[in-house]
């Protein structure tokens, strides 16, 4: 009999397939799985159409066959069948095979990540098998066809002998290779865990003998092995369930089933679309941070079903990186049959979806923030910086959507506030959002840039985390209020009596101010009166863009660029010591540059800013106590 020849592309894939030394060779069960239940998914639409079909669901079904004697592993469908013409149109030819297409575009060299990523189809079963023969009858069709391939060389197609309308594919397994093992595809208990896998959600029963022991009938006593056929898919996934069907203890198991986290998730949501692209999906918000959140191995996605049919383990896709926290699933009928061969299209739905998704999250967020503080709380100190990495990042795009989300602890409320709570209680002569930045709480409160803003009875909002300050410079206002820094610039608060004070003080003592800038140099821009200390005699404070804060984290990152903080030295004219330092200034100038410095390596201290030489410093300190 002579052979046919495949199309040139589908040789290619095939050898590709063939030759792929590829980690998850199960996936080509999930491909015949699923075009099993395609099958079948077809004369349930005819059904619906032809009245003299009946559509009985016991006739449906899938039965997977191992026979380790013949190594051979036979799947069995009642499908809508093949005739002559589509085994030769749909097995003999990709006419523009999705995969195979993808691959072009984007230039892989091989094929390996789209293996892993898509629906391969029909030809994943060379990856397990020597010989592939598939014998088929097609719904409405008198003869029923073989079809036999070993590969790339081609196939053979002649009439055979089938009772029932259907599909059965039989693969014969490849022998084991040094590297390779391939009796696992003969073994009961791995079969049914690759079903489990990957289409335990198939909606047909996907049976199969399994070997257990049961108490002989003859005597109780005694053990015996028998075959049982056995359902191994669970058939109903839980999002196609009725949401009033379920409690939350419901959905916390089947977050522990799909080994999404250890925890308990803070909140799930059930999702069911049915608009122009029709999709379930079911969130989970976890309640801990996985080990590797914030590292680089970390790897956000939902898991991708169509129809039931896991295609993608995780589609980063359907998650911006702002809400990469998300577990869960999404499960569209849309996607099923492109998803191997309209890449472009599916690209477009999954962009779709994923849009949905993310207006979804944010509004169970903002209800969770509303009506479960407790919950939200919980959740902000594990995922808050990525929400706060998300305003700041890609310019901001996103900024709008995530401001309502975010939330700083406040010096009055003790506790997380959200700027809108700021909002709502500042008073009418208030300017800013005020906020302090530093190490810890427990350090910003002491810091005496505060002391001013805390003394007018305004809230300050603490910013504790490296991303805070540059979050919120991103956002430049919130509800048209600008954010102030109370240790840079302005503040916005001072009366007009205190402002001709400090600035007939600032005249007065020019000189002073004068040398003491000079002693320190380039440490700083200026020295000056301060308006913002009440109790203590000296602080930083900068001008410009960049803060004391900032300038430490740009200095700790690996591409420093020696970004520097313009630092100015602010005098409290009301405390002591500054009646020491005129003194100084007018008698002894050396006692003027040991104050100068000491005062100067204080305001550092307080910052948390490394002194340049705190032996000096000790040692100034020592000459101040004799
Ligand atoms: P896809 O499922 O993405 O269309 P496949 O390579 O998996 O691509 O299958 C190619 C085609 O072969 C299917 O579209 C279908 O028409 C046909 N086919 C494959 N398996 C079966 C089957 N078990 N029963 C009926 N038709 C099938
Ligand atoms: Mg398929």
């Amino acid at each position: 009999m002579a052979k046919k020849e495949f199309q040139a592309e589908s040789k290619r894939l095939l050898e590709m397939m063939i030759n792929s030394i590829y980690s998850q060779r199960e996936v080509f069960l999930r491909e015949l799985i699923s075009n099993a239940s395609d099958a079948m998914d077809k004369i349930y639409y005819k059904t619906l159409t032809d009245e003299s079909l009946i559509f009985n669901k016991d006739d449906y079904f899938i039965k997977i066959i191992p026979n380790k004697e013949n190594r051979t592993l036979t799947i069995i469908d009642t499908g809508i069948g093949m005739t002559n013409e589509e085994l030769e149109a749909n097995l003999g030819v990709i006419a523009r095979s999705g995969s195979l297409a993808f691959k072009k575009e984007n230039e892989i060299k091989d094929g390996h990540d789209i293996i892993g990523q898509f629906g391969v189809g029909f030809y994943a079963a060379f990856m397990v098998a020597d010989v592939v023969t598939v014998i088929s009858k097609a719904l409405g069709s008198e003869t029923a066809y073989k079809w036999e391939s070993e590969g790339a060389d081609g196939y053979t197609l002649v009439p055979y002998e089938k009772a029932s309308i259907g599909t059965e594919i039989i693969l014969t397994i490849k022998e084991n290779t040094e590297d390779e093992n391939y009796d696992e595809f003969l073994e009961e208990y791995r079969l049914k865990s690759i079903i489990k896998k990957y289409s335990d959600f198939i909606r047909y029963p996907i049976k199969m003998d399994v070997t257990t022991t049961k108490p002989k009938v003859e005597d109780e006593n005694e053990l015996e092995e028998v075959q049982e056929e056995q359902i191994i898919n669970s058939m109903v996934p839980i999002w196609r369930k009725n949401k009033k069907e379920l409690t939350t203890e419901d959905y916390e198991k089947f977050y522990n089933e799909k080994h999404y986290g250890f925890d308990k998730p803070l909140k799930h949501l059930h999702i069911s679309v049915d608009g122009t692209i029709r999709y379930n999906a079911i969130l989970y918000i976890p309640e801990s941070i996985p080990f590797d959140y914030y590292s680089k191995e970390f790897e956000k996605g939902l898991e991708l079903y169509s129809s039931g049919v896991l295609i993608m383990n995780k589609s980063a896709d359907l998650l911006p990186d702002h809400f990469s926290f998300v577990k869960g699933l999404v499960d569209s009928e849309d996607l099923s049959l492109n998803i191997s061969r309209e890449m472009l299209q599916q690209d477009r739905q999954l962009k779709f979806i994923a849009k949905n998704l993310a207006k979804k999250i944010k509004s169970a967020l903002q209800s969770m923030q509303k009506d479960e503080r407790e919950n939200y709380e919980k959740f902000y100190q594990a995922f808050g910086r990525q929400l706060k990495y998300g305003v700041y990042s890609d310019f901001g795009a996103n900024k709008e959507a995530l401001q309502d989300l975010l939330m700083f602890y406040s010096s009055k409320e003790k506790k997380l506030v959200t700027l809108d709570e700021y909002i709502s209680r500042m008073p009418e002569d208030q300017k800013y959002i005020y906020y302090a930045t530093g190490e810890s709480k427990e350090r910003i409160e002491k810091l005496p840039q505060t002391e001013l803003v805390a003394d007018k009875g305004y809230e300050i909002l603490y910013f504790t985390e490296d991303i805070d300050e540059f979050a919120i410079k991103m956002l430049m206002t919130y509800k048209e209020k600008e954010f102030k820094n109370v240790s840079s610039g302005d503040l916005g608060i001072e009366s007009e009596d205190n402002d001709k004070k400090t600035e007939a003080e600032q005249e007065e003592n020019k000189d002073l101010f004068d040398s003491m800038k000079d002693l320190l140099g380039e440490k700083v821009a200026s020295v000056k009166v301060s308006k913002r200390l009440k109790t203590h005699p000296v602080c930083l404070t900068t001008k410009g863009e960049v803060t004391i804060e900032m300038e430490k984290i740009l200095s700790a990152m690996p591409d420093n660029q020696n970004v520097k903080a313009s630092k100015v030295l602010e005098i409290n004219t009301n405390h002591e010591v500054f009646q020491s330092l005129k003194e100084a200034h007018a008698t002894d100038k050396e006692k003027l540059a040991l104050y100068t410095n000491l005062l100067y390596n204080q305001a550092l201290l307080i910052e948390g800013l490394p002194i340049q030489d705190p032996v000096e410093f000790t040692n100034d300190i020592c000459k101040v106590m004799v």
